[in-house]
């Protein structure tokens, strides 16, 4: 496989490029052309595989620079997660000048309120954060178009399934959701049929 024949915009090809990510590893040439299909997926594979661009590069690629509300939520177990895979869309967004934002716990809620209000186009967060911003009326989800779940293992260990349900339940429904677990316990697939669209199951 070869990034280009995925017909991505010459901003993200030149940022791939500067990356050194010269093709994509087996999870993003499974994942990138489902989800630029809008397809709903349950990714199962491990960390170091390349996960976190296999949904930042097809997500970067359909953000639209011009709107000012969130329309991409990744939902991550930890902070440290949350502020990595804020860095890889950075990064990959970098020629798109694609604004991503981590909001985590432990960290002053009024500076992440003030970040809120600027252009953001992927907001990047732990559930408990995340739900905090969305009861204060801080974040603004009429815009969300794409949903992530990373680490869906990792959040269902951590006590945080019921959260991120809640939070599901505020995107909008017309979303493209794709959810990233090295396991699938039961729990996590009846989240996955309750809230997605005839998802497509993908193993690594
Ligand atoms: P992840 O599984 O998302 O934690 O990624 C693991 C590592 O692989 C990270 O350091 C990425 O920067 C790197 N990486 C991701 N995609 C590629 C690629 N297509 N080619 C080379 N390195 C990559």
């Amino acid at each position: 496989g070869n990034f280009k024949s995925y017909q991505l915009s010459d901003e993200l090809i030149k940022a791939l490029d500067v990356l050194k990510y010269n093709k994509p590893t087996e999870v993003q040439s499974e994942v990138i052309p489902r989800v630029l299909e809008n397809q709903d997926l349950i990714v199962k594979s491990q960390t170091g595989s390349g996960k976190t661009a296999a949904f930042a590069i097809p997500i970067c690629e359909r953000m639209v620079w011009e709107e000012n509300k969130p329309q991409t939520l990744v939902l991550t177990p930890t902070r440290e997660l949350a502020a990595q895979v804020r860095e890889d869309i950075t990064n990959i967004g970098r020629f798109k000048r694609i604004k991503a934002l981590a909001v985590y716990g432990k960290a002053p809620f009024a500076i992440q309120k003030d970040e809120l209000k600027q252009k953001t186009h992927v907001v990047v967060g732990t559930p408990g954060r995340v739900m905090d911003h969305i009861e204060k009326d801080t974040l603004n989800l009429d815009q969300i178009k794409y949903l992530v779940i990373d680490e869906a293992d990792e959040m269902l260990r951590m006590g945080f399934l019921d959260e991120v349900e809640a939070i599901i339940k505020q995107v909008p429904s017309n979303r493209v959701t794709t959810l990233y677990s090295a396991t699938l316990p039961k729990e996590i697939e009846k989240l996955c049929h309750k809230y997605m669209h005839d998802p497509i199951n993908v193993e690594i």
